[in-house]
């Protein structure tokens, strides 16, 4: 006898694009229907990213399963393994990460190349696979991730998306140290996080977003400039001004709308690269032809990170050199925090805790 519950508590979107619901009776997968490769994890926590926010509301060009049970910054423990799992790199009772990417084939030219997250056969956890709303869910042996011990569960639940999304961007956004890195959202879950991953690579940040309380925040975290969206009369003049005259070196947009992307082509100065990781879903990125071909942009899609993108960015957290702010609420509270996503009240994270 096991003692997995059959049944448990979730934040489930019933139809797309419907109200979210919180059920008590939404079913576990009992450990002898998971299938070789699979794992059973019983949740501690999740964060909550603007991304489940976007699958919940129906609002991008592809749709989530149904019912759906979002969420991809999980923290558990691994309960059960599938029978007949071959070279199982996890074992019960291993805390583990649940990232965006939870299965990839490993064996496909993307893969193969380190871009797990664009595998054709790739399961996407709280989107196309059920995720971390509720008190278990089921991953992938292969593609959880082992949480360094000296991290607690809650602070490293965002690093597993919003931490590993923005190393990444960062990484491959061609910034060497001393340059200017501007970042529109940088109060928000990711951009919060691009501020330490920049400042511990030795750029120089320029936060853009709003209000007093992100200002604090983005100060604190190692910005040296800090520009109100709402109140800057023109951007680009700012950021230029901001980057000693000539404009910033690169810019990772992680706004979750298309405002956020304006004018960044313009701000970059030549040679300058702007790594697109916000995902508004129907806008389209307006770039001058002449001036991207002039000032010899480059324009690069970031999407989330492979498995080593996410070790090495718990890594880095692991040493103390980034750290989530963030605030916990129990999962009930779901509903609240989307609402709160919407208007642009969140500075940081929220991290929801799972009922015992
Ligand atoms: P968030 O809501 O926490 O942060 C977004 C921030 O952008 C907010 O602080 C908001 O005030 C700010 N903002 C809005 N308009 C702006 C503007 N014109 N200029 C500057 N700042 C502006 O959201 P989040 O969880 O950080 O996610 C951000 C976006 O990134 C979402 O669209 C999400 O889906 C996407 N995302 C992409 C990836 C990827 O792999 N590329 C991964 C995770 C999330
Ligand atoms: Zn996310």
């Amino acid at each position: 006898m096991s003692n997995i519950p059959t049944t448990q508590i979730a934040a489930v979107v019933p139809s797309q694009g419907a109200a979210l619901q919180i059920k008590r009776d939404y079913p576990v997968k009992q450990p002898s229907e998971l299938a070789p490769g699979e794992c059973l994890v019983k949740l501690f926590c999740t964060g909550v990213c603007h991304t489940d926010l976007h699958a919940s509301s129906d609002d991008w060009p592809l749709h989530a399963k149904i019912p759906l049970v979002g969420g991809h910054e999980g923290v558990g423990e691994v309960v059960a393994i599938g029978k007949n799992t071959a070279d199982c790199p996890v074992k019960i009772g291993d805390r583990v990460g649940i990232k965006w990417l939870a299965y990839s084939c490993l064996n496909c030219e993307q893969c193969r190349n380190g871009r797990e997250q664009n595998c054709p056969k790739a399961k996407i956890s709280g989107f196309t696979v059920d995720g971390t709303f509720a008190q278990y869910t089921v991953s992938y042996v292969h593609h959880v991730t082992p949480i360094p011990t000296n991290l607690e569960s809650n602070a490293a639940a965002s690093i597993l998306c919003a931490g590993l999304t923005v190393h990444r961007a960062l990484k491959y956004s061609h910034a060497k140290i001393g340059d200017w890195v501007a970042l529109p959202g940088a109060g928000g879950g990711l951009g919060h996080l691009a501020i330490q991953y920049a400042v511990a690579m030795g750029h120089r940040v320029v936060a853009i977003d709003t209000g007093s309380e992100k200002k604090k925040l983005c100060m604190e975290l190692g910005a040296e400039k800090w520009i109100d969206f709402t109140e800057a009369k023109d951007i680009v003049q700012a950021v230029r001004e901001a980057c000693g005259g000539e404009g910033a070196h690169c810019a990772v947009v992680t706004s979750a709308s298309e405002s956020g992307y304006t004018q960044a082509i313009d701000y970059l100065r030549p040679g300058g690269t702007l790594m697109a990781v916000g995902l508004p879903g129907k806008a389209k990125l307006e770039a001058s032809i002449f001036f991207t071909v002039f000032k010899s942009i480059n324009i690069i899609g970031s999407y989330v990170g492979n498995r080593q993108d996410a070790i090495e960015a718990l890594g880095i957290a692991s040493s103390g050199r980034v750290v989530v702010r963030y605030d916990c609420k129990g999962l009930s509270k779901l509903k609240e925090v989307y609402d709160a996503l919407k208007e642009g009240k969140i500075a940081g994270r929220i991290v929801l805790e799972m009922p015992k």
